[in-house]
């Protein structure tokens, strides 16, 4: 198999398109030569076919021949020879894998020099300093690089022997103590390894190419592959090139260069130069860089060529090209050349800009190709500035964006903090529904436990809040937190990335994430390309979030958790009230505070949205999460004592107590348990709606039930929402009357029939449908949807329930090491799996649309802001997405790349009207369905009425209560 390939080969494909084989280095190197036939030092490229041999079964044997032929060719091109004792050639050895990635083998340069080569090297060059200068740095560079020698042992020589020469530079040191280095170094080599420093150019050059396929194993790039999901069998290729010296004299220099400035997208071309260096100085910053400006004063000549280059690189590889170039002896040599990192603004920028330079003919497709989740993500938040800064702790990156802030540990701290003008962090083990007005008022979040659909996360997200969650070395104790030995006090700044999931000490400054005006511009042409193939909703519980959601291009509500609703400070002693309700008489009464408010809620969501779909979904979390907490009750119960009011509501805490809440007394269930609450729900949303339609808006109204996994189930809880549906519009047209007495009769007569009219014409529309979380209901959709209007797959249950993994545990405790070990390849709460919880998916789809083709089917789980897992609903073919209202602009940039990638169905979104014969015979089905239901619930021992089960005895004594985890749902 030929495994090597010299650059001026001539390959059947543009080489730039065999990154699989030549890896991204040796790609470019190969189109810059055979294609673009500019000035590149000859070489060859070692494939990644030989890599993978190497893995699997060593050396090959044929690699050493097809070496020493390449090696041949490259000394009959340069006319010398490497390791010639009276003119060496010289080579660099470089990893080159078809993604570039930290972690592989540093350059070796120099290669060739040894005792011999030096000297001739002296001589051809006339520049004994300089010769002993690049053996110097081959030993060092070799012995730490291929040979593993700890690179401060050389570097504490080189520091001794600047003081010795009186010199704080590399370029004073005389070359008598180069001399004595290179010797120095050899021993130390010979100290670490037991072996002399290999002086033949044959050993040094399979050395430095073996170590090269060693280090795509390295752990560092292992770890890099895990995070950036690139997959462990590519193997890396191995590029060995002719050297040339931008260090020789000053007439020679070297640097780096982009066809177009990376940070802004501003065309032009932009770079770093410095005379009389090598690469790695420009690098490595120990001079002062100087710009392509300097580069035009001093090599006018050379610059215009290196200009003519940039033009025929950005031409040719039709986006903005990042390059490194030297000039040795006034002659430029191109080094590098590839597709260069930009940032999200430069991305936006150029993506646009291309679009209109017909010589680049980029088209629009391309241009919203080219633009990634980050780069938006970029735009949309707060970054940090600069790199390098020191990680005190390391979690999930829940939420994007940079804070810094204060610590505070508890959310009363935080928001009074926050009242007094500070910044604040908020910093808690977990953070659950009482802490809502701490995590308002924080600018970042930081968890030690949960995961990616975990309390702070989901909320955090929704609002757009940085936050990091399951730091699990994070450990809270009363007034500071602690990672190892490292304690944070209350009070202390830290900054935390919500983008990387990094945590660090102190104020790092912060750019704000402002959008050009490109983002719109790209965001359009992704609508355009997306048509009406997937829509894009948004999970929004209030009209601001709502507002928001629709400046971002939300086209309705995929799902507002109406729970969130219940969480003010004005709402929880109403919700608390109707749970510690004795009598009926007053749960009705604080059902029907309850509703007042709800009311004003769905009218402001309703209003945001007007004319847009909005799915309201009932009551999902178990009651207990409205209650204090039971352990903290017991603690104050045992110092302190309780008041009566703490009583009580302990006492209903253990009552409602359940050991898996995530598999208990939650969603419909609840309904079940607590008919009244849905009832209510749906008569405070139906009001909202009818006072929608009369101000003259168009409600669109979807109300959603939870956790449902059978026909039967549905069909009752349809049953309740129906009633209530039709009590609360013939309530509100007999009250309607009434107040038409009062005031002008006529107009009020003309409201009443124009609402009956919008009703029953469709213009209010109500759907009923129901999200399918479980693998039952995945599995039973088929009849299901006999009594759905549509579906919403809530994919962070589905994905607990498929797995089996708690989505407020695993992710800080076992994620990191089953990615790790390779039994995942992605976390499932972040991604989607396609396999499993993918397969429940389609089947649904499938099964329900059997039942029901115009079935609507989104999905509201956190994956419906994350691209890859759009691409993976679009091809199940879903209706529409529903994510956070800051994740829409990725949502429609994903879903119109799905589109391009031919992932998505075409077709309108399908809406359910009352007309629908498919949703008239579910109509009739559901209504048996709920009679038959609804006469076997009653008599079911379950169906407790509200004051047994809120009496029932808790199951367990008060203390394995009080031991037991509290709930923390996703809401
Ligand atoms: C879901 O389970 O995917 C969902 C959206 O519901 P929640 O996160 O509120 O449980
Ligand atoms: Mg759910």
């Amino acid at each position: 198999m030929p495994f090597v390939f010299d650059f001026d080969h001539t390959h059947r494909r543009p080489p730039m398109e065999m990154k699989d084989l030549l890896g991204g280095k040796g790609a470019n190197l190969a189109e810059m030569t055979s294609v673009l036939r500019l000035p590149v030092p000859p070489g060859f490229t070692i494939s990644t076919d030989a890599c993978r041999a190497y893995m699997d079964g060593g050396w090959p044997e044929e690699l050493t021949a097809q070496v020493a032929r390449a090696r041949a060719r490259l000394e009959r091109a340069m006319g010398k020879r490497i390791g010639d004792a009276d003119d060496p050639l010289l080579v660099s050895v470089r990893s080159g894998a078809k993604f570039s990635m930290p972690g592989m083998m540093d350059t070796v340069l120099n290669l060739g020099l040894n005792d011999w080569s030096v000297v001739g090297l002296a001589r051809q060059t006339g520049d004994e300093r300089f010769a002993y200068d690049s053996y110097r740095r081959f030993v060092a560079m070799y012995g730490r690089i291929v040979l593993d020698v700890p690179g401060e042992e050389f570097d504490a020589l080189l520091e001794a022997a600047k003081e010795l020469a009186g010199t704080t530079s590399d370029a004073g040191v005389p070359v008598q103590l180069l001399q004595y280095l290179v010797d120095a170094y050899q021993q130390i080599v010979e100290r670490h390894t037991g072996r002399p420093f290999p002086q033949d150019p044959d050993d040094q050059l399979r050395g430095a190419i073996e170590a090269v396929f060693a280090s795509w194993n390295g752990p560092r790039a292992i770890a890099y592959r895990n995070q950036e999901r690139i997959a462990h069998d590519l193997g890396t290729a191995v590029n060995v090139q002719a050297m040339v010296f931008g260090n020789r004299d000053d007439n020679s220099g070297t640097g780096v260069g982009f066809t177009r400035d990376p940070a802004t997208g501003e065309k032009g071309a932009y770079g770093d130069f410095l005379v009389n260096a090598q690469g790695e100085d420009v690098v490595a910053g120990i001079r002062n860089t100087e710009s392509l400006a300097d580069l035009q004063k001093k090599f006018p000549r050379i610059h215009t060529e290196l200009l003519a280059i940039f033009a025929r690189l950005e031409g040719h590889y039709r986006d903005m090209c990042d390059t490194e170039f030297t000039i040795e002896q006034g002659k430029l040599w191109m080094l590098q050349t590839r597709v260069g990192k930009r940032t999200g603004r430069a991305a936006l920028k150029m993506a646009v800009d291309m679009v209109a330079e017909p010589r680049l003919k980029v088209s629009k497709e391309e241009a919203v190709g080219r633009i990634t989740a980050d780069h938006l993500d970029q735009v949309l938040h707060p970054q940090f500035t600069g790199s390098g800064y020191e990680v005190l702790v390391k979690g999930l990156g829940a939420s994007p964006g940079a804070a810094v802030g204060r610590v505070y540990l508890t959310a009363d701290d935080a928001q009074a903090a926050a009242e007094r003008g500070e910044k604040v962090v908020l910093v808690r083990s977990e953070t659950s529904p009482e802490d809502v007005h701490g995590m308002l008022a924080a600018e970042g979040i930081l968890t030690a436990r949960g995961g990616l659909v975990s309390h702070a996360a989901v909320v955090a997200r929704g609002w757009g809040k940085p936050a990091v969650v399951g730091a699990e070395s994070v450990s809270i104790g009363d007034s500071s937190f602690s990672v190892g030995t490292t304690v944070v006090h209350q009070g202390d700044w830290i900054s935390v990335d919500g983008t990387t999931g990094k945590v660090m000490l102190g104020q790092i400054p912060v750019s704000r994430g402002e959008t050009p005006p490109e983002f719109g511009t790209i965001l359009s042409w992704a609508d355009a390309i997306r048509g009406d193939a997937l829509a894009i909703r948004a999970n929004a519980d209030n009209g601001p979030d709502a507002t928001n959601a629709r400046h971002h291009g939300a086209q309705g509500i995929g799902l507002c958790r109406t729970e969130h609703m219940f969480l003010a400070d004005d709402r929880l002693p109403i919700v608390r009230r109707m749970i510690l309700a004795s009598t009926p008489e007053e749960e009705t009464s604080a059902l029907e505070e309850l509703r007042r408010v709800q009311r004003v809620d769905f009218a402001e969501i309703l209003e945001a949205m007007d004319g847009l779909p909005v799915t309201i979904r009932l009551l999902d979390p178990p009651l207990h999460e409205f209650l204090p907490s039971t352990e903290e009750l017991s603690i104050k119960e045992a110092t302190v004592g309780l008041t009566d009011e703490e009583q009580r509501l302990f006492e209903a805490a253990k009552s409602w107590h359940e050991f898996n809440p995530m598999l208990g007394t939650r969603g419909v269930r609840l309904g079940v348990l607590r008919p009244g609450l849905y009832a209510m729900q749906v008569r405070a949303l139906m009001e909202a709606a009818l006072d929608r339609v009369d101000a003259g808006g168009h409600p669109v109204v979807e109300i959603m039930i939870p956790l449902t996994v059978s026909r039967e189930e549905m069909a009752l809880a349809r049953s309740w929402v129906e009633a209530a549906v039709e009590s609360t519009v013939a309530h509100s047209a007999e009250r309607d009357g009434r107040t038409a007495t009062k005031g002008g009769r006529a107009a009020s007569a003309r409201r009443n029939a124009a609402t009956r009219d919008v009703i029953a014409a469709g213009g209010l529309d109500v759907t009923i449908g129901t999200m399918v979380e479980t693998p039952r209901a995945a599995l039973r959709a088929g009849e299901i949807a006999e009594v759905a209007d549509f579906f919403s797959f809530g994919t962070n249950d589905l994905t607990q329930m498929t797995f089996g993994f708690s989505r407020d545990d695993v992710e800080g405790r076992m994620m990191s090491a089953y990615l790790e070990l390779g039994l995942l390849k992605r976390n499932p709460f972040e991604v989607v799996d396609p396999d499993g919880v993918g397969e429940l998916v389609r089947l649904g789809v499938e099964r329900g649309r059997a039942t029901r083709p115009e079935l609507k089917i989104g999905v509201c789980g956190e994956h419906g802001g994350d691209p890859e897992s759009i691409a993976t609903f679009a091809a199940a073919g879903l209706d529409y997405v529903s994510c956070s209202p800051f994740r829409v602009p990725i949502a429609r940039l994903a879903a119109a790349q799905a589109v391009l990638a031919g992932l998505a169905r075409r077709g309108p979104t399908r809406v359910a009207t009352k007309k629908a014969p498919a949703r008239k015979s579910a109509t009739t089905a559901a209504k048996a369905l709920a009679r038959k239901a609804a006469t076997t619930a009653a008599k079911a021992p379950a169906r407790k009425s509200a004051t047994t089960a809120a009496k029932a005895p808790a199951r367990k004594s008060a203390t394995t209560a009080a031991k037991a985890p509290r709930a923390r749902s996703g809401r």
